[in-house]
């Protein structure tokens, strides 16, 4: 309790903002301003009116945030908290791709770092991409780096998608047999998983959806009961908002380590020292920037 005290009066002198991603721990989760997905604090990031920003998260998510708000402090409480996804490509490896399909566009997910997003042509993310990709005015489309989501664009596109390999190995080891076993044990509850997910777990669910969409749709469902398929993170979320309803994970393994560094320790100590903190060299933040706004130019 003292930390979290301590922590509420230094956010204030501070003129900080705490924000969480939807996979943090629920300790952190609820001593935060805004809970969401990457889109919704990196959006809320750039509006708000304060000085200091505490990204509880990973990495991208916290460069996406000093992307947008150059002039705001971004710091990352647990230093080295990482997505993998987004090191599974690096630039030159990009470029060599491009180079490859000379005549296609390149979308990259906001799960990237800052140099890919500045060798793209415009980011998406989990909820958007299908919009994203019909947006654009060419018929070839480099999708980096989630081969999962590159595989459910492709499912409503007919433009030709040229995945990269890369994955998020918390929903890659989700499993048909997962959905099987959890729809035996919960017959009546609705199977939402997200896009990250192999092609064999969506075409067992009943909804597909980014976290945002699945926080709106277990709001609004007549259902009393969700199978959950994505990072364990989001049931705190989802309860915290619908206590009278029952979620179960799709896979109590379903845990992304990265996630799950940061502790309220850990955020008081970046209030205190303003430390580790993000910033994007400005020759890159600048190209990084314009596929993000292109990308939120995209009516969805
Ligand atoms: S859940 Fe997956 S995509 Fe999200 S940060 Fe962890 S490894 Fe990356």
């Amino acid at each position: 309790m003292a930390t979290i005290n301590e922590i509420l009066s230094l956010k204030k002198e501070r003129r900080a903002t705490i924000l969480a991603h939807n996979y943090q721990i629920a300790e952190v989760q609820d001593v935060a301003d805004l809970v969401g997905d990457s889109l919704e604090l990196s959006r809320a990031a750039a509006r708000l009116d304060c000085d200091v920003i505490i990204f509880c998260g990973v990495d991208f998510m916290a460069e996406t945030a000093a992307i947008l708000s150059p002039q705001k402090t971004v710091v990352l409480p647990a230093r080295g908290a990482c997505c993998p996804m987004a090191h599974m490509i690096t630039p030159e490896q990009l470029c060599d791709l491009k180079s490859l399909h000379p005549e296609a566009a390149v979308v990259c997910y906001v799960n990237s770092t800052a140099e890919i997003k500045a060798e793209s042509d415009v980011c998406c993310t989990s909820a958007n991409g299908v919009e994203v990709v019909a947006s654009l005015s060419e018929d070839e489309v480099i999708f980096v780096p989630d081969r999962n989501l590159a595989a459910y664009v492709a499912r409503h596109t007919k433009k030709k998608i040229i995945p990269w390999d890369g994955y998020c190995y918390v929903h890659d080891r989700l499993t048909a047999q997962d959905v099987t076993t959890a729809r035996a044990l919960h017959p009546e509850a609705e199977v939402l998983v997200h896009p990250e997910c192999s092609p064999q777990v969506i075409d067992l669910a009943d909804f597909v959806y980014s976290t945002a969409g699945m926080g709106r749709h277990a709001n609004s469902s007549s259902a009393s009961e969700f199978i959950i398929g994505t990072e364990i993170g989001m049931i705190h979320r989802l309860k915290k908002e619908n206590p009278s309803k029952e979620f179960y994970p799709l896979s109590e393994n379903a845990i992304c380590q990265n996630m799950k560094k940061t502790d309220l320790d850990l955020v008081l100590r970046a209030l205190q020292t303003l430390e580790p903190r993000v910033s994007v060299p400005e020759q890159i933040a600048v190209r990084a920037r314009r596929s993000i706004e292109r990308m939120l130019a995209v009516k969805v």
